[in-house]
């Protein structure tokens, strides 16, 4: 007993750091994209780290200004942060008082549950219907202590969205009181034309904040760097809870010259898709059973058997992520990769026939 005294909504949290897997092995865990950064990217990268000795520019405003013009909505309705992670957590820090409640869908992005805590906010899950998040019951679910629902679209591990009729409802029916955290972690992989473009919302529904990140689609996972895009009333109570030079020198010289090299990106990105596709099918012809997925990763629910089914791709050399006895979560990789992968799912699906 040290006399140490901690926050009380600490308590009964731990750390939460995420298990880097084995190096050695294929990574398929972590949803991060296939492949380093562009040429174009690296180069802009090579030169910036010469200047590493000076801070960042802390409002991000050239980033912010360009992901405006980009996106086709003003400066102010934009803001950056350490990747989509740091500014979930500025956005619950920021709409979140002691004893607020935050509404969102389990099973989902795992980290969702610590940053409301750490916020000292209480979560209020919400499980999933057919894979997806579910709106009816998340609306249902929401009292007069909610500040923030989470939509998670789509949804991280699961793979479906859900489609513009069922959240324009939602938003409808939503107390102008509660923001909308829209987090589209995995938008660029979006192939479903019945799933919205969140800012196509923004405009008839101002409780909502699209949260995006340079982390899948763009290649840039370890630089960390996110936006969000809202009304500017939103943007200004997050910016309050930004942390001093949080979005470094490197993370925005390559968020910028990323947002000028979206034609090689968007082929990388398409490529992924297709593989997705492909991945499918074989697991499916396979015999498993997988849900439809818009991100750049697919699930196997397979309960109690989620375990082994990881340490016997781990035998194969694969890594993925494991939510203990719910599922599997794969992330879609290089053809190549994809291949390793398939051929350890068809050989323990024979192995249990
Ligand atoms: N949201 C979702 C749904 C995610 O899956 C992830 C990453 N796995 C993130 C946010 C965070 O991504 P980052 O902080 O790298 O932008």
């Amino acid at each position: 007993m040290s006399g140490l005294r901690t926050r009380a909504t600490l308590h009964d949290l731990v750390p939460a750091f995420v298990r880097t897997p084995d190096p050695s092995l294929i990574q398929l865990a972590a949803n991060e994209a296939a492949y380093g950064p562009l040429p174009s990217v690296a180069e802009v990268l090579a030169r910036e780290i010469e200047r590493v000795n000076r801070y960042p520019d802390d409002g991000a405003v050239g980033l912010r200004h360009t992901i405006a013009d980009w996106l086709g909505v003003e400066g102010a309705e934009v803001t950056l942060g350490a990747g989509s992670l740091g500014l979930l957590e500025q956005v619950m820090l920021a709409l979140c008082d002691q004893g607020s409640e935050v509404v969102y869908p389990w099973r989902s992005f795992d980290v969702y549950p610590q940053l409301i805590r750490v916020a000292g906010a209480t979560p209020r899950p919400v499980p999933l219907r057919e894979e997806r998040n579910d709106l009816e019951t998340m609306l249902a679910s929401i009292g007069g202590r909610t500040r923030v629902v989470i939509v998670c679209n789509p949804n991280n591990p699961t793979g479906p969205a859900v489609g513009r009729p069922e959240l324009e409802s939602f938003l409808r029916r939503l107390p102008r009181t509660v923001t909308v955290l829209l987090d589209e972690a995995y938008f660029e992989y979006v192939r479903d034309p019945a799933v919205p473009d969140g800012l196509t919302l923004l405009r008839d529904h101002p409780n909502v904040a699209v949260l995006r990140t340079f982390s899948k689609a763009y290649g840039l996972a370890a630089l960390r760097v996110g936006y969000l895009v809202a009304r500017r009333e939103i943007i200004e109570a997050v910016d309050k809870t930004h942390v001093t030079y949080s979005v470094s020198r490197l993370a925005q010289a390559a968020a910028l010259a990323s947002i000028g090299a979206q034609e090689e990106l968007g082929e990388r990105v398409e490529a992924t898709v297709r593989e997705r596709g492909r991945v499918r099918d074989t697991l499916l012809s396979q015999g498993w059973r997988v849900p439809v997925s818009e991100g750049n990763f697919v699930w196997l629910r397979l309960g109690a058997a989620s375990q082994g089914f990881g340490k016997d791709l781990e035998r194969f050399g694969v890594a993925v992520k494991v939510v203990p006895d719910e599922g599997v979560r794969m992330t879609i990789g290089t053809r190549e990769e994809n291949d390793v992968f398939l051929e350890a799912a068809g050989a323990v699906r024979e192995a249990e026939l």
